[in-house]
């Protein structure tokens, strides 16, 4: 087992080893000028209107700025592309079709479908181990919201919530039949007791000793998911199963505020950034102590989780590709993490999202402008950037002044 001190994550001529300088000096403009100018709300009025331009407009935006940087394409073909550019680096991936807030049955059903098409390819594709999805893909929010505590739920909408569940039964049965596993995305507080409870019934159908083949979502920017984690393990004991938890530190923190402003109650997300922090390190800790009964998906950019997992992985003498843990980011996002995990030798993944250009690209900005945490990502990348620029620098300098000489 390699220790964890001799892994450096900020070693940009890894991260950058695929990238010449002037894709670096495009992602620099990316990163510094042009996202800043889609998120600004504007920005979503000039990403319709170059939408609705014939062919011309389609082409730009699917080949040319944030798309093709953040998304692996339209449909799953497009995305095959960018699964074995990841699998050549030792990267796996995480299809993740953009699908969410949807209102009609067949909506729902289409989300299913794709997903199911997700399975497909992934069954015969090694560097696809996981496939995702949120349950408001495939339901509506405000029947997840009822079925989360509010009023009793008619029969009508008990029909509805069984259908929702079927669809997701239906996903699980073929990825566990596929032998891929499964990670249910987690969403807002008032939606998620809902979510949780249909993931438990997954894992007590799907998942065994010793093997977790469905997952569900704790944010721990939430703070009951500590009380959550004890609760998962101690149901995954009883039920002799092992449950999967993929721990994020959550999305919507100013949707979650605002609302709880709204209706004058407290806030059930951490009063800062350091004591989500300090949750997020204690359930990892905790889950890399269990994990004999707890299966761990890791999703982070934050440099300093990494570092913190892999020692707490290093101190317990786990090799870096322990099944039970995995590391995971966005595409675009956090590269040298992916990238350098990838070389130590630790199982790492890229959700990679695609989708319709009219879906995806309302919802990736919308997301963006919602999560403050984007800038602060954005702000990391650049840095990264800017080191590896100047480190090519003295010799691109060197070989441009002896081409003079
Ligand atoms: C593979 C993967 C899967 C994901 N899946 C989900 C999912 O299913 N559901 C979901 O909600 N999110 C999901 N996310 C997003 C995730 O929750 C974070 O929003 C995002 O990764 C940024 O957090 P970070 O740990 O990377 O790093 P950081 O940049 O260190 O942390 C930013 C996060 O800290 C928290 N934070 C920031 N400021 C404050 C504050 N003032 N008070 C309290 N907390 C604060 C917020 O959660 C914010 O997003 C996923 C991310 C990845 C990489």
């Amino acid at each position: 087992v390699r220790r964890a001190e001799h892994v450096d994550l900020q070693d940009t001529e890894t991260t950058y080893r695929h990238t010449n300088t002037i894709r670096l000096l495009e992602r620099k403009a990316l990163l510094q000028w042009i996202l800043p100018l889609l998120i600004h709300p504007r920005g979503e009025a000039w990403a319709r209107i170059a939408l609705r331009v014939p062919v011309v407009g389609k082409r730009l935006i699917r080949h040319w700025g944030p798309f093709p940087y953040f998304c692996g394409g339209v449909t799953i073909s497009d995305s095959l592309r960018t699964v074995s550019r990841l699998a050549g680096r030792g990267i796996r991936a995480i299809l993740d079709f953009s699908a969410e807030g949807l209102g009609r049955e067949s909506d729902f059903d289409h989300t299913r479908d794709e997903v199911l098409r997700i399975i497909n390819v992934a069954k015969t594709t090694e560097s696809l181990p996981f496939v995702v999805f949120k349950l408001t893909g495939l339901g509506r929010e405000e029947l997840l919201e009822k079925a989360s505590g509010g009023p009793m739920l008619d029969q009508e909408d008990q029909t509805e919530l069984n259908r929702v569940t079927a669809r997701v039964r239906q996903l699980c049965q073929a990825a566990h039949d596929a032998n891929r596993r499964v990670l249910i995305d987690a969403e807002e507080t008032w939606i998620q007791p809902a979510i949780d409870e249909i993931a438990h019934e997954m894992m007590k159908q799907f998942n065994r000793r010793g093997r977790a083949t469905v997952y569900n979502t704790a944010q721990m920017y939430r703070q009951d998911r500590m009380e959550y984690l004890s609760a998962l393990h101690a149901m995954g004991l009883d039920g002799h199963f092992t449950p999967g938890v993929k721990l994020v530190r959550g999305a919507y923190m100013e949707a979650e505020r605002e609302r709880a402003t709204r209706s004058g109650g407290a806030s059930p997300i951490h009063p800062t950034k350091e004591t989500t922090d300090v949750a997020f390190d204690a359930a990892l800790k905790l889950c890399v102590d269990h994990l004999d009964d707890l299966w761990l998906v890791v999703g982070t950019h934050n440099p300093e989780s990494i570092g913190f997992l892999l020692e707490c992985m290093a101190d317990r003498g786990l090799a870096p590709n322990d099944p039970r843990v995995e590391c995971s980011q966005l595409l675009g996002m956090g590269d040298n993490l992916s990238l350098i995990l990838a070389k130590y030798g630790y199982n790492v993944s890229k959700y990679v999202p695609y989708g319709p250009l009219d879906r995806a690209i309302p919802y990736l900005l919308r997301r963006a402008r919602e999560n403050s945490s984007v800038a602060d990502q954005t702000g990391r990348e650049l840095q990264l950037v800017g080191k590896e620029l100047s480190r090519r620098w003295p010799r691109l300098t060197y070989a441009f002044r002896s081409r003079v000489d």
